[in-house]
């Protein structure tokens, strides 16, 4: 009731899509991990920073230029679309790294020779059958919740950007192969599909 009354009360679309997916089942998960350093859970004082920046929509940086010529606002959303941003590879390779152990049998991370139909490699196989005598691939797409491309949807449902990305990836997985899209919002809900696995 509360929840409906805010939300309702919010015109503009991107505070709209920020308000829904802090809202979200899980999207606070991240709050309650222990920081263990040795499970990967201990977060620095600058991601801790601009992690709570991102929720609120406070300042994250100075505006500036970025690298590709965009000019990056005070909140920083350019930063998680950039296609140059220094940063994008090793964000999604820790991803999978943590989905690679967590499977907990023999993977082969980005498998040479595997395709999906729509020619792109799966960013993960399990050297075993995982299900009906079938292995398992997986794919990993990080949505930005607040890019302009994305606010048309997730401003009236969180996490929907991310679904969306999901269903297209599954429409390209052979059929002799079973596949998880990873997908999630830059905000941290999961594609709703995701919280049935
Ligand atoms: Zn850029």
């Amino acid at each position: 009731m509360y929840s409906a009354s805010v939300e309702s009360a919010i015109s503009d679309s991107c505070q709209k899509a920020r308000f829904l997916v802090a809202a979200a089942p899980h999207s606070g998960d991240w709050l309650l991990s222990l920081p263990v350093t040795y499970c990967g859970l201990r977060l620095t004082d600058e991601a801790v920073r601009v992690a709570v920046a991102l929720r609120l929509g406070c300042s994250v940086c100075v505006a500036h230029t970025c690298r590709c010529g965009a000019l990056v606002d005070a909140q920083g959303i350019h930063g998680s679309v950039c296609k140059q941003a220094p940063s994008k590879i090793a964000r999604h390779q820790a991803i999978n790294d943590v989905i690679a152990r967590a499977a907990g049998v023999p993977v082969s991370k980005e498998p040479v020779g595997l395709v999906r139909i729509d020619g792109k490699r799966p960013d993960g196989l399990t050297l075993i059958p995982w299900q009906g005598g079938k292995p398992l691939t997986w794919d990993i797409t990080v949505v930005s919740t607040l890019a302009d491309s994305c606010l048309h949807s997730t401003s009236h449902s969180a996490g929907s950007a991310a679904e969306t990305s999901s269903i297209r990836k599954s429409l390209s997985t052979h059929p002799f192969l079973l596949n998880i899209c990873f997908n999630r919002s830059q905000l941290r809900p999961l594609a709703p599909s995701m919280h049935r696995l």
